[in-house]
């Protein structure tokens, strides 16, 4: 391709928590952005929402292989009820272990 603006170092960008995404100054005043399951998908092209401009990242994939990936995939409501179970049991083996010793 060789289109790019720029090649950057995962390192030299900066991390979004909040947005949860890489990004790098672009000249037109916005920024480059590419999150991290972009990275995780092996792609390595940051693009400014404000231009056409696009940056190569430069980064090593296996960083980001075995990545969580939760919050925005995982809405989390049956975990609470398997969790729920699990408390309970554990709740009645407490008890017993407690009259045992008693
Ligand atoms: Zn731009």
């Amino acid at each position: 391709m060789g289109a790019y603006y720029d090649e950057i170092e995962i390192e030299d960008m900066a991390w979004d928590d909040e947005k949860r995404v890489y990004h790098y100054p672009c000249p037109c005043g916005d920024r480059f952005e590419i999150s991290r399951k972009q990275l995780k998908n092996y792609e390595d092209i940051a693009t400014c929402p404000s231009c056409s401009l696009i940056i190569r990242v430069v980064y090593d994939p296996l960083d980001f292989e075995d990545d969580p990936d939760s919050e925005e995939e995982d809405p989390g409501s049956e975990e609470t009820e398997a969790t729920d179970d699990s408390d309970s049991e554990a709740f009645e083996d407490a008890m017993e272990k407690l009259q045992i010793s008693a």
